[in-house]
């Protein structure tokens, strides 16, 4: 039972001209469910290229991408943004969160779209962020909060709509070490507790060791 199957995936960018650059080369991953793996790479190895095709937000040159068992490769632009909504969870290094809504806001905001209830929303908003012990934050905005708290608040939103998938690309990269440390522990919590499956790109081993496997991206090959 596989939660993401990437295979045998390619990627290129300025096909043809000077400045072309071969990103990834047959790169191959498997996630099963529930499952938790570090994707650890040196900058500008293509792990945000990865991470982009993995959630069907980039689509590959070829090789295929299936998401809990189904061939999302070859669906149009719009079946696939259908196929990523509810479906996949993302979290980056900075938290994009909307500035003019509140912390719980931007949790429901996501859920509206998806078609649930306002009510739903707010009870599943105001449980999330229980859960990463930040319910008294509810009703700031984002720029009230501290970077750490805001990243949590962001973990929240990607969890909104109970995806199966979580991509995050280095989702505690801009806070100091003991924030970094505290806020990915509240992740792996979180994680745990829904049974997500969980593709994390990190430069901290340190974090990287806490997980289920660690990959490792090298010269547009995954290795180890
Ligand atoms: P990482 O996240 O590991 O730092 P990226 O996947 O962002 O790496 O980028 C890998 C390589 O591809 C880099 O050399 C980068 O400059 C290049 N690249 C990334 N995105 C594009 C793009 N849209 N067009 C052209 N080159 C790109
Ligand atoms: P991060 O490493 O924080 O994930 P990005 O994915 O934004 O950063 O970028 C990684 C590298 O890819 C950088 O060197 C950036 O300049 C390059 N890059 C990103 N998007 C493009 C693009 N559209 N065209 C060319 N290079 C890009």
């Amino acid at each position: 039972d596989q939660a993401l199957v990437l295979n045998d995936i390619c990627k290129t960018y300025n096909v043809g001209r000077p400045n072309e650059v071969r990103v990834l080369h047959d790169v191959s991953v498997t996630l099963d469910r529930g499952e938790v793996v570090a994707l650890v790479a040196p900058s500008g190895a293509g792990k945000s290229t990865l991470l982009h095709i993995a959630g069907l937000l980039d689509a590959p040159d070829t090789g295929d991408v299936l998401v809990n068992g189904t061939n999302m490769t070859r669906l149009g632009d719009d079946a696939r943004t259908a196929a990523r909504r509810g479906r996949i969870g993302f979290i980056y290094q900075f938290h994009h969160l909307l500035p003019e809504f509140t912390a719980l806001e931007n949790i429901v905001l996501p859920q509206l779209v998806n078609g649930v209830s306002a009510a739903q929303a707010r009870d599943r908003a105001s449980m999330l962020l229980d859960r990463v012990g930040v319910a008294q934050r509810a009703d700031h905005r984002p720029a009230a909060l501290s970077g750490g708290e805001q990243q949590r608040v962001a973990f929240c939103r990607a969890l909104a709509n109970a995806p199966g998938l979580l991509l995050a690309d280095e989702p505690t990269g801009n806070l100091d070490p003991t924030t970094s440390d505290q806020v990915f522990g509240a992740l792996m919590d979180l994680v745990r507790e829904t049974g997500l499956s969980a593709l994390i790109a990190t430069h901290n081993l340190d974090l990287a060791r806490r997980m289920d496997r660690v990959l490792r991206l090298e010269d547009g090959r995954v290795v180890g």
